[in-house]
């Protein structure tokens, strides 16, 4: 008999996880991908729409144009509950059967954590969906029209420091253009010890390298900070400072989404052997920025582990190349550890930085400045958007 497999989310791990178990099975398997989206987001081109060179139809794919050739039945459904005892999963559109389960439902956008954070009902924008990127794109051209202080980065708990990172050269960059640099003030605020730790330890010189870097472009470090809370103009920190805003982009602390998080550790994220299969429920797959990883190192306020695209999509292909090995009766395959690989874009250029393992101590850190890696960035956009439309998981 057919196996049912399940995969919930339609981003980079889940898409990844269909796409490639069909690959691999072809018809030995019904495969189902629920998702509470009818859209795939090219999420690294989020920062890209803020400053308005991207608009959302050139960063977004539909769903059924990519599953819908390849026979996969997709259902635009929100999981509020998994049953794994009767291998189930509960949604608001009916429950789904499963004999394996793949999880990758990203993260909660927990901004009820700090008073007056987030852009529904707070003080601060964020880039993390396409809703909030376009907010916080009217927010950036009410700046230009009314200047002001700028104050980026991450909240305590967060665990995606790259797109603020990005957002202080972008924003550096434009205002420069616009020869108005002089009247808007840019802090980047951060949970990080240190500017270039990004939730891994730092890479290399990335310390050296940004603090340099941002020096030169006269914006402000304040780090190893936890927010208390935000009014409509003030950042107030833990430690008594107040950092004043005109405009605010923060990334929340990140908790595991509710419908999956019954399964996971006390902040919803789901623990997974090297194999991406939970402790206690072998046919259950987690990948992404859902799978709980242990931090690089106890820093004195909280940073998480970024799980970044390049590394979701690896876990998704060895849950799928293990799910398949395990119906045919097999042992999974030698698990690798993860690295990662990142192009930050910093305005007028870019930097490739590689990571190889993602934590210290590492066989190999690189940290490279340079035009071609803004070249690189903008053709992998385009590149990645043609390979998932296109089913091509096994193409690099
Ligand atoms: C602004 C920004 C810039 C980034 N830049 C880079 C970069 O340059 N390089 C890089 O490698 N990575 C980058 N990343 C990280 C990368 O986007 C993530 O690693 C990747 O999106 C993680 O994929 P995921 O499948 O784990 O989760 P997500 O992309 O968060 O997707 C989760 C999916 O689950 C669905 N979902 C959530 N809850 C439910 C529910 N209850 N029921 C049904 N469906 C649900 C969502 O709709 C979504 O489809 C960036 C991220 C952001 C936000």
């Amino acid at each position: 008999m057919k196996k049912k497999i399940v995969v919930l989310g339609g981003s980079f791990g889940g898409l990844t996880a269909v796409l490639e178990i069909k690959r691999l099975l072809r018809d030995q398997a019904d495969i189902t991908l629920i998702s509470k989206e009818r859209d795939f987001v090219f999420l690294p081109s989020l920062p890209w729409l803020i400053m308005g060179s991207r608009q959302a139809r050139d960063i977004t794919l539909k769903i059924e144009d990519i599953l819908g050739p390849r026979a996969i039945s997709f259902s635009c459904s929100t999981v509020t509950g998994i049953e794994p005892d009767r291998l189930k999963v509960i949604t608001d559109n009916g429950d789904y059967p499963y004999d394996y389960l793949v999880i990758s439902t990203g993260p909660h956008l927990s901004c009820d954590e700090i008073p007056g954070l987030g852009p529904e009902g707070g003080h601060t924008l964020c880039t993390f969906t396409l809703e909030y990127a376009q907010k916080s794109r009217q927010a950036w051209l009410r700046l230009l029209e009314e200047p002001g202080p700028v104050v980026l980065g991450s909240t305590q708990m967060a665990s995606c420091f790259g797109p603020y990172y990005e957002l202080a050269f972008e924003m550096d960059h434009e205002l420069r253009r616009r020869k108005m640099r002089h009247k808007v003030p840019i802090t980047y605020l951060t949970s990080e010890p240190y500017v270039g730790h990004m939730g891994i330890g730092g890479l290399g010189k990335s310390r050296r390298f940004l603090e340099d870097e941002f020096a030169e472009r006269d914006i402000k470090i304040v780090t190893n900070q936890s927010i208390d809370e935000i009014t409509p103009d003030e950042i107030r920190l833990a430690g008594g400072q107040a950092l004043h805003f005109k405009l605010a982009m923060l990334a929340p602390p990140f908790k595991g989404v509710a419908g999956v998080a019954e399964l996971g550790n006390p902040r919803g994220f789901i623990p997974a052997d090297e194999h991406y299969r939970h402790p206690q429920h072998p046919n259950i797959y987690t990948v992404g920025v859902a799978m709980a990883m242990a931090p690089a190192e106890s820093t004195p306020i909280p940073t998480g582990v970024p799980k970044t695209g390049s590394m979701t999509v690896k876990m998704a292909k060895a849950a799928a190349a293990n799910i398949a090995a395990d119906i045919r009766n097999q042992p999974p395959l030698p698990a690798k550890p993860l690295d990662v690989i990142c192009l930050m874009d910093m305005g007028k250029t870019a930097a490739l930085m590689i990571a190889d393992p993602i934590l210290p101590p590492r066989q190999r850190s690189c940290l490279k400045k340079a035009l071609w890696a803004k070249w690189a960035k903008i053709q992998f956009e385009k590149y990645f958007l043609w390979k998932m439309l296109h089913g091509y998981t096994n193409l690099p």
